[in-house]
């Protein structure tokens, strides 16, 4: 997208008028509104993931729904797209032009502990929630990082490497969403009411309005098994198929991930991992710790272990499973749901990125599904995938211009698992590359359609893996 607004060395009075509007939006704010010349404009834009590059015309820091409210009405007002971040993990388009709505701030988390449900704003990380559910022995359906938005994985489908094969979807257990739309309207979206919206926002995201709050379920969990296996590069080929033997028969209370990594000597990662390609399989179990190691016994003989962190753990632990980076970096994803990972599927893998490969990837990683994640429940939004019993996930570390590489590996390793895919991709790992309709039916996605053009017939939210270019 091109700049929507006047250069400065183009048009000065329409620059000057431009700033003086935005000026009495920022006097109407409980947050801020900056325009690139004012101070403070590079870190309201800033993100996780670096490779997602913000430029609008105006970012707004919201504060609150009625922030969000004046906003939107008016990016409505100077015909400017509309574009929100909480935390950046995900990497956007480049952004370039119209107006930016933060949501960092809005990071409140309420609990109902007798009702088991929380109230979660849309700046809030799983780190933020998760402590405050774990004083009630409760626990969302969150995901491996803590740095990741509660509200943007949720509405991405959350899949959770401890809770999902046992409870099913995040986006299953929202009960409703609060959203400012394209009119500037603050609706409470649930299966009750505006239930078109509240289907089509769990899938479509940003493309539909700007959450403000989202309440969730809770379940009863507050200690599992966890941690991880590490084993040397070489072992690939056992350990990858101990991991799919595990997995064939794992019960729901077992999740397991296998990624192989290789990441580069840089400050943040440790000695263990730096400038050598390890496997690590990751490991949540809700059980307790002698059926764990029953179940992890094979995978555990597959080959020699490095390291086994697997322990007992504090639900509000749940980091020490993954061990994401916290440090910002830019990366490209790619990603694939596949249906199976049999010894042909395998060979394919292990061609790409096994020992013997030159693969430049970073992390290539294999989830597993199935357990209730192939439950479509009555009510379900737009994000479902029955039929899916791996996602695999593959991140290049480095800015795009520089990753030609790296992006093409990506690339060529969806490819070469192709003929095992469902032909589906998992929204929160896909990239925004023009085909957001990869991540739905052909049924849900002329649904999506409908109900976007009902609920924003302008297309002023169309920057963010944009439903309808504009
Ligand atoms: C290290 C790491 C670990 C991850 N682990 C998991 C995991 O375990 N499971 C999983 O499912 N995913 C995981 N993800 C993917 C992650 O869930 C997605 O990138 C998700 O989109 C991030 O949401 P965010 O709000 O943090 O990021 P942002 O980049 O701020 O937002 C991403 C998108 O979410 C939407 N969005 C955010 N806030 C709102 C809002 N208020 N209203 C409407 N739309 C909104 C927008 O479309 C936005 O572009 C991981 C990503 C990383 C980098």
């Amino acid at each position: 997208m091109s700049h929507t607004l006047p250069d400065d060395t183009v048009d000065h009075g329409a620059r000057a008028a431009f700033r003086e509007a935005v000026a009495g939006l920022d006097a109407s704010l409980e947050g801020v509104a900056l325009t690139p010349e004012d101070a403070g404009y590079p870190e309201a834009c800033a993100g996780y993931n670096l490779a997602g590059r913000r430029h609008p015309d105006v970012v707004v820091t919201a504060h609150s729904a009625s922030d969000v409210v004046e906003a939107v009405t008016f990016a409505a007002a100077h015909d400017l797209p509309v574009a929100v971040v909480a935390t950046g993990h995900h990497a956007m388009r480049p952004l370039e032009g119209g107006l930016l709505v933060s949501t960092a701030a809005m990071d409140d988390v309420h609990v109902d502990a007798d009702a088991r449900r929380a109230v979660v704003g849309a700046g809030a990380r799983w780190s933020d929630v998760v402590p405050r559910t774990a004083e009630h022995h409760l626990t969302p359906v969150h995901g491996s990082s803590g740095q990741v938005g509660a509200v943007g994985f949720t509405l991405g489908g959350g899949l959770s490497p401890v809770l999902g094969r046992k409870y099913g979807w995040g986006s299953d257990h929202i009960v409703s969403l609060d959203v400012v739309t394209a009119s500037g309207e603050v609706v409470r979206a649930s299966a009750e009411d505006h239930a078109d919206l509240f289907w089509a926002l769990r899938g479509g995201r940003s493309n539909l309005g700007i959450v403000t709050s989202m309440e969730i379920e809770l379940f009863p969990v507050d200690r599992f098994v966890g941690g991880g296996l590490f084993y040397d590069g070489e072992h690939a080929e056992a350990v990858l198929s101990a991991f799919v033997a595990a997995t064939a028969t794992a019960p729901d209370d077992l999740t397991l991930s296998l990624a192989f990594l290789r990441l580069p000597p840089v400050p943040g990662v440790p000695p263990l991992l730096a400038g050598r390609f390890v496997l690590h399989l990751r490991v949540a179990y809700l059980g307790d710790a002698a059926g764990a190691d029953d179940l992890l016994a094979p995978l555990r003989a597959a080959a020699p272990v490095i390291v086994d962190t697997v322990e007992e753990t504090r639900a509000v632990d749940f980091e020490r499973i993954h061990n994401d980076p916290t440090d910002p970096a830019p990366f490209s994803e790619e990603t694939s749901m596949l249906a199976g990972v049999g010894p042909d599927a395998q060979r394919a893998l292990l061609e790409l990125v096994g020992p013997t490969s030159d693969t430049g990837l970073h992390i290539v990683e294999l989830r597993q599904l199935g357990g209730a994640f192939d439950v479509t429940r009555p009510g379900a939004g737009a994000i479902v995938a029955p039929e899916a019993a791996y996602v695999l996930w593959a991140l290049s570390i480095g800015m795009p211009e520089e990753d030609a590489d790296g992006i093409a590996q990506a690339r060529a390793l969806v490819e070469a698992v192709r003929p095992w895919s469902t032909g589906s991709r998992y929204l929160n790992f896909a990239p925004d590359d023009g085909h957001p309709e990869r991540s739905f039916t052909p049924t849900d996605w002329s649904r999506l359609l409908h109900v976007k053009a009902a609920v924003d017939p302008r297309n002023l939210f169309r920057t963010q893996q944009p439903l309808i270019e504009s």
